[in-house]
């Protein structure tokens, strides 16, 4: 894939404040790469008015189109307040609401139905790793969470020992790890890294082979940590 796609997920951080750092995000766009920020639900409506060329996300999805489900937001919300794209599969969904490869896949063909492009996440833990197990887990999660129409998502790799931790795999490992999805995907899905990339890491990350780009959780907060990230692209 040859434009890359540098995705912020603000996670749970984020009111009305944070939009200045989005204006600022805004404002450094440029043509070459494709931006998209996923901030939390109740900044998509104010945040998609003021994104120009930006694409705002959501970061979860009910799998249900309505009904009975306190708390839940159904995908047509999300795209009725301006999401163009939807992450589903989070590891901090799987670990902290259960979220199965079935619920997952269920979610991203209910992203798909209402328009939305599902970023699908995968990603092994540490004592998945040292058991030299990560690339069946991460194969092994992307059949069980991709949707039949999975050429049109977007895949993200995050290692769960990478997120927030400030560790990284090796360039060597991001590349084995891609190429196995590659092999899964062909060659029009874009697959992002993620897990503690950051302006000095960028650049080195954002050129190993078959990587289309990053999904950048802490350092997407600030235009100063996201601005350089997309000027490495
Ligand atoms: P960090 O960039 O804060 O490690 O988070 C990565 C992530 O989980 C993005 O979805």
């Amino acid at each position: 894939h040859t434009r890359k796609l540098i995705a912020g997920n603000w996670k749970m951080h984020g009111t009305l404040a944070a939009l200045s750092e989005l204006e600022a995000i805004v404002a450094a766009t440029h043509d070459d790469v494709d931006v998209a920020i996923c901030p939390p639900f109740t900044l998509i409506a104010p945040a998609a008015a003021l994104a120009g060329a930006v694409r705002i996300g959501a970061q979860d999805c009910s799998p249900q189109p309505q009904g009975a489900h306190t708390g839940d937001i159904s995908a047509a919300m999300l795209v009725e307040a301006g999401a163009t794209l939807c992450i589903v599969g989070h590891s901090e969904r799987r670990a902290d609401h259960g979220e199965t490869d079935a619920v997952v896949r269920a979610k991203a063909e209910a992203a798909l139905d209402a328009g939305m492009q599902p970023i699908v996440c995968v990603g092994e833990t540490l004592e998945q790793r040292d058991a030299g197990q990560a690339v069946e887990v991460v194969e092994g999660q992307l059949d069980g969470s991709l949707p039949e129409a999975f050429e049109r998502c977007v895949v993200a790799y995050e290692p769960v020992w990478a997120i927030g931790t400030g560790r990284t795999p090796s360039a060597d490992d991001v590349a084995a790890m891609h190429a196995a999805i590659r092999a899964k995907v062909g060659p029009d899905v874009r697959i992002l890294y993620g897990g503690s990339v950051k302006p000095s890491n960028a650049a080195e990350l954002l050129h190993v082979a078959n990587v289309d780009g990053a999904l950048v959780g802490g350092a997407s907060l600030t235009a100063r940590d996201f601005v350089p990230i997309i000027r490495s692209a």
